[in-house]
């Protein structure tokens, strides 16, 4: 017998390994991007009282249609596409599982993706697995002028060929923390107008906008709209990464393809999940309020960064921010990490773990990401913390 890994360059994701190793020295875990407190107790009540109510055998594959409703309902207001609850949304195991249903749906033997690096760590493997060939467009590299990271759309174009089947896009960005402008969807639809290529739209942080910004998805340029797969996370949304529950929203032609896949990997999400999703968001008040829930909390870390010899790039949205340590190591990203969290207490990421090569000096930029999705005390004993390195 010979086991022939089809990930042989894989291991264990690095939010796994540092939240273990975070939690082995009992450091304040900073890394990993999930919230340190719970859902909002109304939510928790209405799946709780959908569990009760024996909302608890399949639901249907697609998702539960209250839900579908609702989120059809909420793209809508937001973004102005009206999405068909029954054949162009679908409820998925997080977001994870849409992005990987999609890829697989959509990627043939040999077709090449174009994905923007730092990139989340999901694509590459993904497109591995599906038998496609990764096209690695760099960010330009943050500056003092500039201190954030930002897309080249000029790379992006001269990497798209007849042979281009997808363009995966994340924004707000995980790790760098920016956000796409309406100049960028500008250059995105000349760029895409002519070509055959569809798009991977990965918004999980669409309420995590800061300073007054919105959200502009894919889905608000009906011709980006028309060839793109848009997928979010109530993970994010709501405060609860350990449920799960994700969905995608694309044209039903394709989302008959994506949900080939979804009935096969998973059949469907679980219902109790999905009812209390469905009611608690005919309201929009929480969602609503998110980004200035996290932009309080942003702030907070950025005016402590001030007190550290830290410095802090700018984020526009998600719950993460990048800090460059250049003036207390010249230590590689990744030991530069570990060290933190074994010697200072303080649980972070290596940015140059969203890189195809992380070991390249090409990736190491001396940048680490914290989530500041954390209790304020968290927060400020973290702070305490990093004054001292
Ligand atoms: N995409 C990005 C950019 C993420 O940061 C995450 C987060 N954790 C996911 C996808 C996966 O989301 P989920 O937990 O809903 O599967
Ligand atoms: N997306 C989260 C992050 O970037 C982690 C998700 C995971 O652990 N797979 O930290």
């Amino acid at each position: 017998m010979r086991l022939i890994s089809k990930l042989p360059n894989v291991g264990t994701t690095i939010f796994t390994v540092m939240s273990q190793l975070a939690n082995d020295h009992k450091a304040i875990n900073l890394g990993q991007g999930f919230p340190d407190f719970d859902p909002d107790i109304d939510l928790m009540t209405k799946v709780s009282q959908a569990m009760m109510e024996s909302h608890n055998q399949y639901p249907p594959m697609a998702g539960v249609p209250e839900l579908r409703n609702e989120i059809s309902l909420k793209v809508k207001e937001l973004y102005g596409r009206l999405y068909d609850p029954n054949q162009e949304v679908t409820v998925t195991s997080g977001a994870t599982e849409a992005l990987m249903a999609s890829i697989l749906a959509f990627v043939h033997e040999g077709d090449e993706v174009v994905v923007i690096e730092p990139c989340y760590d999901l694509y590459l493997p993904a497109i591995e697995l599906a038998g496609g060939r990764p096209v690695v467009v760099a960010m330009q590299a943050p500056t003092e002028q500039v201190p954030r990271y930002s897309i080249d759309w000029q790379a992006v174009r001269d990497a798209i060929t007849d042979r281009s089947k997808l363009l995966i896009l994340n924004f707000p960005h995980n790790p760098t923390g920016i956000n796409m402008q309406e100049s960028d969807l500008d250059a995105l639809e000349d760029i895409v107008q002519n070509t055959g290529i569809f798009l991977l739209g990965d918004e999980v942080y669409e309420h995590i906008v800061f300073d007054g910004q919105q959200h502009l998805s894919l889905a608000t340029r009906p011709a980006l709209s028309a060839r793109s797969i848009v997928i979010s996370s109530f993970g994010k949304t709501y405060n609860a990464t350990g449920w799960k529950v994700g969905y995608c929203c694309a044209p039903a032609a394709m989302t008959a393809e994506i949900r080939k896949v979804h009935q096969f990997m998973v059949f469907t999400v679980n219902s109790p999940m999905q009812v209390g999703l469905a009611n608690y968001m005919k309201n929009s008040r929480a969602h609503l309020a998110l980004s200035s829930f996290y932009q309080q909390k942003r702030d907070r870390l950025v005016a402590g960064l001030a007190g550290t010899r830290f410095k802090p790039l700018q984020t526009q949205g998600s719950f993460f921010l990048l800090a460059d340590y250049s003036a207390i190591s010249d230590m590689p990203e990744a030991d530069f990490a570990r060290w933190m969290t074994t010697e200072h207490g303080v649980g972070v990421i290596p940015v140059s773990a969203f890189y195809q090569d992380a070991a390249a000096d090409r990736s190491n930029h001396q940048l680490i990401r914290f989530c500041f999705a954390k209790r304020d005390d968290t927060l400020d004993t973290a702070i305490a913390r990093l004054a001292k390195i």
